[in-house]
């Protein structure tokens, strides 16, 4: 795609920061699910999380923004470092984790009873920031969603009207009019069709250069088409959710060390 054709990158955006995992650990009640996660994920990089269900990726990706806080509680060991600070700690408010670390999920929602607008303005409101202009943040928004030239004759339109794949990027939208330095994403393409993952993918790698994307998918082609780093889980019976191996995408495909990542991504598990 030349870049002519595509959506214009917006530039001056900050390039978002370094989320990194430390010896993250997580029980729900006496359960242990996660073991000891170190993960650095670096601006510039899309990091793929990869492994079975059940092996503890959406507990990680909620550890990572709090989000698990809004669901029966998980007790946390380890840490969290967003550009050094502790998202657990005092030096980040929750509105300004939330708000600098986005998350994108499985299905798409947005409102859909809400015009095209007001759901790319939905997010901005949680986070109680405001904008001095509202259709500029709404363009800005879409465009490095790569909705922008099939919705904007439509902004007042209800949201539910848009096809899955479009809704999808407009969730995208919503998470990027806060400006977050992170986009987590939770299986984003897992409902959608080829043509519509295709758009999200192109999506990813043109906002990668922007901020931080981290993403969980089940898709082997699409964790070897997006990211860079690769992490793989894996809970054995009864046991914890942990990181296998991790490196370089092409590394965790092409040649993996530990033959339990060389039985996963080649379909024989
Ligand atoms: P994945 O995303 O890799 O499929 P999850 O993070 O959803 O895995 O789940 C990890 C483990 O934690 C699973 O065994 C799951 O049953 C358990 N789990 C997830 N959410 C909850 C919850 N809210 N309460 C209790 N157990 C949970
Ligand atoms: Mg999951």
């Amino acid at each position: 795609m030349t870049t002519q054709e595509s959506e214009a990158p917006v530039t001056g955006q900050p390039v978002g920061g370094t989320l990194r995992g430390v010896g993250v650990s997580a029980w729900f009640g006496a359960r242990k699910v996660l073991e000891g996660v170190d993960i650095d994920m670096r601006a510039g990089v899309v990091t793929a999380l990869i492994g079975p269900s059940g092996c503890g990726k959406s507990t990680f990706l909620r550890i990572l923004n709090r989000m698990h806080e809004l669901v029966p509680i998980a007790t946390l060991g380890g840490s969290v470092l967003l550009d050094g600070d502790d998202i657990y700690g005092t030096a980040l408010p929750i509105t300004e984790v939330r708000r600098r670390i986005g998350m994108v999920f499985q299905k798409p929602n947005p409102f859909p009873a809400m015009t095209i607008g007001d759901n790319v303005m939905a997010g901005l409101r949680l986070t109680g920031r405001k904008t001095a202009n509202r259709e500029q943040l709404i363009e800005e928004s879409l465009r490095r969603a790569g909705l922008w030239n099939e919705v904007r004759n439509r902004l007042g339109a209800p949201a539910g009207g848009l096809s899955g794949g479009q809704q999808q990027r407009l969730c995208i939208a919503r998470s990027l009019a806060v400006r977050p330095d992170v986009l987590l994403m939770d299986e984003p393409c897992s409902a959608l069709d080829p043509t519509s993952t295709r758009r999200i993918e192109e999506t990813i790698l043109e906002l990668k250069d922007q901020l931080t994307i981290v993403i969980v998918t089940h898709n082997m082609q699409q964790a070897q088409r997006v990211s860079e780093h690769c992490a793989f889980f894996l809970a054995a019976e009864d046991e914890p959710g942990r990181v296998v191996e991790q490196g370089e995408t092409e590394h965790i495909f092409g040649s993996p060390e530990d033959p339990r990542t060389a039985d996963y991504v080649n379909g024989r598990f």
